[in-house]
């Protein structure tokens, strides 16, 4: 408002209606963008609501006996005379073979690793079925996915008893406050009603031990440090051989939730690989001084134009991908020993043993592991070096040992591929396409596409002795 002492100097003041006209539009102009930002934000709650609902909707699909019965496989696959089958393990039940099945066909609709899809999956029908209010609620936008993420967080794990109360309690505080917020209070109401002592929950929790390695952007990982990428994997390579060696007798490696050996309770692979973290870090070394001496290797690939530092083409870090030029010779210049794969007859790189042998040679073992890198099942990322060999043709319907019917799955995608109505099929590069039970077609790339070597033209027939031409006269 103008004053009355204004000098001459001053600006003059605004009238009273000319400032409120001005208030006026600013408030309608922010208005115009934060009211249909509120409306976008309930759209977006609808949506997360509707997939849950669609996800939880295939859950009961695979409690189905018709759905599970066409999930299985071929059964000349999963029979005893392939040898597959002995490296695959025991069949999973329906409940398994169901989950996985699904879980997989979301992955590849959805771009996800499987492991994400299936988790996506329990928590959607966990969701659906045991907190309605809040499905309710999030369908129609009274409150946000991050408060449906925190609220999953909370009751993960908590008896089902308890549920209603809990949700009747806090779902009025989840419309008001932020996620962060909200979470907190749950876990305090939880905390009232849950019938199990906090002990006995800690003890549980503490069976669920593991050290997690997650790839990151720019040549990075986190080992839940940030570090650069081969120096974390070379760490978690280090924790998996010490955790290998830690217990000779246990024979539980907890990878595919195979049960111990006998009566005796064993440390899962997970939690020996936490215990060595965990002692390195506080201890500086494990217990009885194991540890001593192992060192952690990483697998890369390096172009040769980039060794010779010609090129700045990146090398490739086995179960990473693309790492800076630099760290790609400094690893170079420090590995104790090298496998030179050229895409060349004169490798000598045997590229198919046919039927003679069902095991691939060694070279042949190594060519196909530095072509894949990873497992080749839909979304997955487990290392090569910690996968099996499959022949996509099986061996045992006559399938040759050949680069080109060779590919790496990790025991549970290789599980998958047999004993569920997964298909696959390789193309000479090593490209593997996988068609789903839903119908729909996946093709996994190799991370090294080498290929088989061009196959030599035939040699030309010698051409016909030229006519000798005479030089013409010097005149
Ligand atoms: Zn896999």
């Amino acid at each position: 408002m103008a004053t009355s002492n204004a000098t001459p100097e001053d600006a003059p003041g605004e009238p009273d209606s000319a400032r409120s006209e001005g208030v006026d539009a600013t408030t309608t102009a922010i208005a115009a963008i934060i009211d249909p930002l509120i409306e976008n934000e309930k759209v977006i709650a609808a949506g997360f609501a509707e997939r849950a609902r669609l996800l939880a909707e295939l859950h009961r699909l695979g409690e189905q006996p018709a759905i599970i019965a066409g999930l299985r496989g071929d059964p000349v696959e999963t029979g005893a005379d392939d040898p597959d089958t002995h490296a695959h393990g025991p069949a999973w039940d329906d409940v398994e073979l169901a989950e996985r099945t699904l879980a997989t066909e979301v992955a590849g609709a959805l771009r996800l690793h499987s492991t994400t899809a299936r988790m996506m999956i329990f928590n959607a029908a966990h969701l659906v079925e045991k907190l309605p209010g809040f499905h309710t609620a999030l369908a129609q936008g009274r409150i946000s996915w991050a408060h449906v993420l925190r609220m999953q967080d909370v009751t993960t794990g908590a008896p089902d008893d308890v549920l209603t109360a809990l949700e009747a309690a806090v779902l009025p505080k989840a419309e008001k406050l932020t996620a962060t917020q909200f979470g907190r209070v749950a876990a305090r109401e939880l905390e009232r009603l849950h019938p199990v002592s906090l002990q006995e929950r800690a003890d549980v929790g503490a069976t669920l031990r593991r050290v997690v390695l997650q790839p990151d952007v720019d040549g990075m990982a986190w080992l839940n440090a940030y570090l650069k990428a081969d120096e974390a994997q070379a760490g978690y390579d280090r924790l998996t051989r010490i955790a290998k060696s830690l217990n000779d007798a246990d024979t539980n490696d907890g990878a595919d939730g195979a049960a111990p050996a006998g009566d005796v309770v064993l440390r899962t692979m997970d939690q020996r690989r936490a215990d060595a973290f965990r002692d390195l870090l506080l201890d500086g070394e494990c217990v009885g001084g194991l540890g001593r001496g192992i060192r952690g290797t990483v697998h890369v690939t390096v172009p040769v134009l980039t060794l010779m530092g010609k090129s700045f083409e990146p090398g490739m870090l086995e179960g990473y991908g693309p790492i800076d030029p630099e760290t790609a010779r400094r690893l170079a210049g420090t590995a104790p020993r090298w496998d030179r794969i050229l895409t060349h007859p004169e490798t000598g790189c045997m590229l198919s043993v046919g039927r003679d042998s069902y095991t691939p040679p060694a070279d042949m073992k190594r060519y196909t592991e530095i072509r894949d890198q990873t497992c080749q099942g839909i979304g997955c990322n487990r290392k090569a070096t910690n996968s099996e060999i499959d022949h996509t043709v099986p061996w045992n319907k006559g399938g040759p040992t050949a680069t080109g019917n060779l590919v790496h799955l990790c025991k549970a995608c290789h599980r998958l591929k047999h004993q569920s109505s997964f298909s696959t099929r390789q193309s000479p590069t090593g490209a593997l396409t996988w068609t789903s039970p839903g119908g729909k077609t996946y093709t996994r790339e190799p991370a090294n596409p080498i290929g088989p070597p061009p196959r030599r033209a035939p040699a030309a027939p010698p051409s016909p002795p030229s006519p000798t031409r005479e030089d013409p006269p010097p005149f």
